[in-house]
């Protein structure tokens, strides 16, 4: 075992996660856990960027590609679930991402409020150890939660928040 899996391992037996937790049940786990409002919303992403998380000390804000499968949503709100577990610094890529997506909405002030420096984005290539382990928490919790690997997590991810579309400016992508 090498020691991102022993340190997610670790980590994911202090959650406690309950085993009947469906992802709104996790996402509401971690938000306790971490202390920190949390919820997770569609966003219109970039093409290098599926997911990406905005955080402060009280609230986090996580943004997971809208146009994907539903199965991949959940993967990606897992990763970033794991960013925020983990407690992981942020990435210059999702500094990055965080500001041109910013440049997009059309009422900024609203999404201003969850923003701060603490931004993860999930990106091509899992060459940090941070990205690893955003993975590794994934892969663990999934195998944990039977719940995930059925139908309900499509249904947990429709249910998590409306989508941003209404304050993109019209005619955007
Ligand atoms: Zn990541």
């Amino acid at each position: 075992m090498n020691a991102v899996r022993r340190f997610c391992a670790r980590l994911v037996e202090e959650l406690q996660i309950p085993g009947d937790c469906d992802l709104d049940g996790l996402v509401q786990h971690i938000a306790r856990v971490t202390g920190r409002e949390l919820t997770a919303r569609p966003a219109p992403l970039g093409p290098r960027v599926s997911g990406l998380t905005l955080a402060t000390d009280t609230h986090g804000l996580i943004l997971y590609q809208r146009h994907t499968t539903v199965w991949h949503q959940t993967g990606i709100v897992l990763h970033e679930l794991g960013h925020l577990a983990c407690r992981h610094e942020s990435s210059p890529e999702a500094m990055v991402e965080a500001a041109r997506l910013l440049a997009q909405v059309t009422d900024p002030a609203q999404m201003a409020q969850h923003f701060s420096a603490g931004v993860h984005a999930r990106h091509h290539g899992y060459h940090k150890r941070a990205e690893l382990e955003a993975e590794e928490f994934a892969v663990q919790v999934t195998a944990r939660l039977p719940l995930l690997a059925v139908a309900g997590s499509s249904q947990a991810v429709d249910r998590l928040a409306p989508s941003l579309e209404h304050r993109r400016p019209s005619g955007a992508p």
